[in-house]
């Protein structure tokens, strides 16, 4: 097997640093071209160190010099947007990971594929902000778009074989958050410490608090609709508190097939690294034995997020954004204590309903609207909280 470069940005978060335990386990296949990060600086010069990559880009130039300090000097530093670009690119990459989190991926993925890299997809806001979009220039130029995400990743696989028209319904699931069973006055004074603390799943932040709003959930329904191409009432949510289901398809037959592994990211990451091959790996088989898997319907009337999700994918073209954009704001000023849980999914119902929504965007218009949605997502918080 010829060995697979990669370039993974932003691989100081979850997904980054245990896409680069998958490169550590399996030296003789995966090497890193690129890595990428924010601000976190100390983390980032470990992994330069461990697995010496050609190129790294960070957020800013004053990141750029901290970490000149402690990485060797040949070592190639670019910064910002740019910078990621150039990551997203770089002529020694086959497949990019874009582990990063927000908006800030649209435009590295979309350079990425227009520079032939496939792509291995952790970045759900990307394909919800501009899922029409990356599937044209994917097609234009020929390569994969391989889901990271768990759910996405079970899909993916569950149609090994099988033709997309075939399908007659989606089963997404999701382990209902830290809040599942809980009703709206309970939850409206939980503070960002219960929010964080996820009971299967242990991630960033930004994510972590919208597997608590299930508006995760609503991201991943709207990119489930964009990588499969399916409508989005035909994908049923269904709570499965145990994560061993990943998800599962419903065939025109009647049969269903579902993908179930540990709750373990890293069985995906390889999964997708890999494709389309099945490669070896040494992670604990799941022992079924004194284990029940169960299976509840969502509580739409306390978790808006899945109605607002809906209704962003109905009406289409950039709502899908606002909801997103929105969404992202909300979550930092909840994570800074500015506004109240159940409060982030009102303020991008709010936000949605003030969008002026524009169908076929360009990617100029989508950058565009993703600047002013969540300006004017923070001037409403900060007006009214
Ligand atoms: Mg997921």
């Amino acid at each position: 097997m010829k060995k697979k470069t990669l370039a993974i940005l932003g691989s100081t978060g979850s997904v980054g640093r245990q896409s680069l335990d998958v490169v550590r386990q399996n030296k003789d296949a995966l090497s890193v071209a690129c890595l990428s990060a924010n601000t976190n600086v100390d983390r980032l010069s470990e992994q330069i160190l461990e697995f010496n990559p050609t190129l790294v880009a960070v957020g800013s130039k004053q990141a750029a010099q901290e970490l000149k300090k402690r990485v060797p000097k040949e070592t190639n530093i670019v910064t910002g947007l740019d910078g990621l670009c150039l990551a997203a690119t770089h002529p020694e990459a086959d497949m990019v990971v874009t582990a990063i989190s927000g908006s800030v991926g649209i435009l590295p993925t979309i350079a990425a594929i227009k520079a032939g890299k496939d792509i291995a997809l952790a970045n759900k806001e990307t394909m919800v902000a501009a899922g029409e979009q990356i599937n044209a220039t994917a097609k234009e130029y020929g390569v994969s778009i391989i889901p990271v995400d768990s759910e996405h990743n079970a899909i993916f696989q569950c149609l090994y074989g099988n033709e997309r028209k075939d399908i007659r319904k989606i089963l997404l699931t999701a382990s209902g958050g830290p809040f599942f069973g809980r009703t709206a006055p309970e939850l409206k004074n939980v503070t960002v410490q219960d929010a964080l603390k996820h009971p299967n799943w242990s991630m960033g932040s930004k994510i972590s608090i919208d597997s608590a709003t299930l508006m995760n959930k609503g991201l991943e329904l709207i990119e489930a609709v964009a990588l499969f191409g399916v409508d989005q009432a035909d994908i049923q949510i269904v709570i499965h508190p145990q994560s061993l289901v990943h998800s599962m398809v419903e065939f025109i037959d009647g049969s269903i097939i579902a993908q179930l592994a540990p709750t373990d990211m890293r069985l995906a990451i390889h999964n997708a690294l890999f494709y389309p091959q099945r490669v070896e790996s040494n992670y604990a088989s799941l022992d079924f034995f004194g284990r029940s898997l169960t299976f509840f319907e969502p509580d739409e009337e306390t978790f808006q997020a899945l109605r607002l999700a809906r209704q962003a994918s109905i009406t289409g073209g950039t709502m899908p954004l606002a909801f997103s954009a929105a969404n992202e704001v909300a979550v930092e000023a909840f994570l800074q204590e500015q506004i109240g849980f159940l409060t982030i999914t009102t303020i991008v119902e709010e936000m949605m309903m003030r969008h002026n929504c524009i169908q076929q965007a360009t990617i100029e218009e989508i950058l565009y609207a993703d600047a002013e949605i969540k300006r004017q997502t923070r001037t409403y918080i900060d007006k009214h909280f």
